[in-house]
């Protein structure tokens, strides 16, 4: 059965440009409730173990740049089929690709700078959301 939470972010871009609330707007109308947020900054190490997983690509390097190159806002979201709802509402990772109406085709400015993460699956959620929230905090 698909989990009830996905982990959310809303990328640095996207809160320097001020997109924070319109965003917040679009998952609160799409059925998800915000079970723990949090506004914070990634150091570029802490970005690099966020994205572990892609440490062998080209793009890594840069990523762990962009992800702490400002203030971000983290969030565990709660829904029925979460995941896989949420990254429908987010769109494909090149906002050139992504679907009209998504978050990312709206607010994203590019492939690196794309405005929002969504985790891939119920198990990367429960890593993710660990990774910025301690258990007494997700209530
Ligand atoms: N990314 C990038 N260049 C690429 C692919 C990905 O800069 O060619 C960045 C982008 O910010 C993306 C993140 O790396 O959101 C993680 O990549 P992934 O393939 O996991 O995409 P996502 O799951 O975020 O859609
Ligand atoms: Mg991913």
């Amino acid at each position: 059965m698909a989990g009830k939470i996905t982990f959310s972010i809303i990328k640095p871009d996207a809160y320097q440009a001020g997109h924070v609330g319109a965003i917040i707007k679009m998952i609160e109308e799409a059925g998800f409730r915000i079970v723990a947020a949090k506004l914070t900054r990634l150091t570029p190490e802490r970005a690099g173990q966020f994205y572990a997983v892609h440490k062998e690509r080209p793009f890594y390097r840069d990523l762990c740049n962009y992800m702490s190159s400002g203030p971000i806002l983290a969030m565990i979201l709660e829904k029925e089929n979460a995941v896989a709802d949420f990254r429908k509402l987010i769109g494909a990772t090149d906002p050139a690709k992504a679907e009209p109406g998504t978050i990312r085709k709206l607010f994203a400015k590019s492939i690196e700078a794309n405005a929002i993460h969504g985790s891939d699956s119920d198990e990367n959620a429960v890593i993710e959301s660990a990774f910025f929230f301690s258990a007494l905090e997700q209530f």
